[in-house]
């Protein structure tokens, strides 16, 4: 049996993650922040449901808590769950604006891992799987024949260029764990107003390969859909 949990599971990328992870075999937690939204994902899903608001300390350790005590380890741990940012021009973002997007989508993946390693240390093959994006990449964000040259966001592009370094520090200090972050592309989700191209089935493909990557499999990378991506 194969343990999974996925944060901001109840739609999107993670719901779609969370629906292939099942496919595949595995015993998802679908974790979400509200009680009602993530039951009825579960139930669709038929995953487990887990509360988690990735923002909130206690959030975090009554999941973990809850895991350990139903499953006693984790294999997979995918950090999905983010936000938009505040959506303002650059020279108006503040420090709070800051602060607000990075607790989600950069302390928020590091309460997580931290409060699930010693679930996943007694994992099998344990990996950890953290969805950053191309809008994090240095090279794709000054590339003008990316789509990412032309997002302009303080807070957004470097909470997940942050986000992909996390990824390498924590695959350097756990060499028994996978971790890797991965792009999953411009697609339509809540967090843009459906407004990218790609779909939810499309976006989760480099999802779902990387959490089934196995012990030999890569630690460290940024992925996306054609393979190694440019940091
Ligand atoms: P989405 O449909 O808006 O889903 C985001 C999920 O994160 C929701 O389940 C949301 O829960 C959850 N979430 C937000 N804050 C949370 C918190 N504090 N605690 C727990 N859950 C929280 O967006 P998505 O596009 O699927 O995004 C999934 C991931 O992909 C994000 O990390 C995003 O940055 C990344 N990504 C998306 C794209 C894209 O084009 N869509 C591209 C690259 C990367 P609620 O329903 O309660 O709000």
């Amino acid at each position: 049996m194969t343990t999974t949990l996925i944060t901001g599971a109840n739609k999107g990328l993670g719901f779609e993650t969370a629906r292939r992870l099942i496919q595949a075999g595995h015993t998802v937690y679908a974790g979400a922040r509200d009680t009602r939204r993530g039951e009825e994902a579960a139930a669709r899903l038929g995953a487990r449901f887990v509360r988690i608001d990735i923002t909130d300390e206690d959030s975090v350790r009554a999941a973990a808590e809850f895991v350990r005590k139903e499953a006693g380890s984790l294999d997979v741990l995918v950090n999905n769950a983010g936000i938009s940012g505040v959506r303002k021009p650059v020279g108006e973002v503040t420090g709070e604006d800051m602060r607000s997007t990075y607790e989600t989508n950069v302390f928020g993946a590091v309460r997580v891992t931290r409060a699930f390693l010693p679930l996943l240390e007694s994992g099998k093959a344990p990996v950890v799987v953290n969805v950053a994006s191309g809008l994090g990449s240095i090279a794709a964000t000054n590339d003008p024949s990316r789509v990412e040259f032309t997002v302009a966001a303080l807070d957004y592009n470097s909470s997940k260029t942050a986000l992909v370094m996390v990824t390498s520090q924590y695959a350097k200090a756990y060499p028994g764990i996978r971790f890797n972050a991965v792009d999953p592309g411009y697609t339509a989700t809540d967090l843009n107003a459906h407004s990218g191209p790609r779909s939810v089935e499309e976006g989760a493909d480099i999802i779902v390969r990387m959490a089934l990557v196995d012990a030999d499999g890569p630690t460290g990378g940024f992925f996306d859909e054609a393979g190694p991506a440019a940091w």
